[in-house]
């Protein structure tokens, strides 16, 4: 199916030709509901403002209304590639301070404090890269994926598709690693601080004392399972409620005009707050 020929976003059935004010002759959903401009956009693609903000606000709407979320991004917006760099980041420096943070609190690594810092420094440089890199690369995997199980399935799952949705969906990366720390941080504070776990269950067992690491390592293995089976999760309700998403024609007649678009959606950061309306303003439909 063509990209840019408007489906229903319910059944796939083509509304180029129909009055807008009808209704699906296959399904019965309102034209209307189905063009481009009803899509208004994610916070992060709607809003102007700083984008820690409108991250941590386009987290929130993911993390509650996942659904909602993906009945209303835009395809192919410039933005996309911004979202999900800064979720990658959010996941990798999560993953990367709770390992090292790991090292500072050992009692039984037998370092100087300066050789702990310098060491943990070293961690952190080399951890926060070598995360992004895994991160990007399953993330472009799974774009791959939406588009391959999308054809199976007979959606029209084209590569902005895909990378809109797999850049939201990027966010369960980020709620995941979180996620991942809180455990950290309770598991250290059951085990080893004000109750002291680790000891009671020592000697019940008569074993060699639980190190410190136990906690971290139990704690990030539950972290990265939850981040990517949110991440999975997140892609899966975008591919199924963007299978015949429209993408409205200012946004680029191919994937190549998204990273130009980028670089000058970036520099002005003195943008007025916009409301949720698509912001390159589509011509009308001509039915
Ligand atoms: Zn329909």
């Amino acid at each position: 199916m063509p990209e840019f020929v408007p489906l229903c976003e319910k059944c796939g059935y083509v509304i180029e030709s129909l009055p807008q004010d009808s209704d699906c002759p296959e399904c019965g959903r309102p034209i209307a509901s189905s063009l481009p401009e009803a899509r208004i956009g994610s916070v992060w693609q709607a809003y102007r403002g700083p984008a820690l903000a409108r991250w941590i606000a386009t987290a929130d709407e993911i993390c509650c209304r996942p659904s909602d979320v993906f009945v209303r991004i835009h395809i192919g917006d410039a933005r996309d590639p911004a979202l999900m760099r800064w979720s990658l980041l959010v996941a990798s420096a999560t993953l990367a301070t709770v390992l090292t943070g790991a090292i500072l609190l050992d009692p039984g690594a037998r370092m100087s404090f300066a050789g702990k810092a310098a060491l943990e420094s070293l961690m952190w440089l080399t951890l926060l890269p070598t995360s992004l890199l895994v991160l990007r690369g399953l993330t472009w995997v799974e774009e791959r994926g939406l588009r391959f199980f999308g054809r199976r399935q007979g959606f029209r799952i084209t590569p902005a598709v895909a990378k809109s949705v797999c850049a939201h969906a990027a966010v369960g990366w980020a709620l995941g690693a979180l996620l991942g720390a809180v455990a950290t941080i309770a598991l250290h504070l059951l085990l080893f601080w004000p109750g002291d776990m680790a000891s009671h269950i020592q000697t019940l067992h008569g074993g060699r004392p639980m190190p410190t690491w136990g906690a971290d390592a139990l704690g990030l293995a539950f972290g990265a399972g939850a981040a990517l089976l949110w991440f999975e999760t997140l892609a899966y309700i975008g591919m199924r409620k963007c299978r015949y998403a429209n993408r409205g024609a200012g946004r680029g007649e191919s994937g190549e005009g998204e990273a130009e678009a980028e670089i000058g959606a970036k520099s002005p950061s003195a943008d007025p707050i916009q409301s949720p309306t698509p912001r390159n303003d589509p011509p009308e439909e001509t039915p």
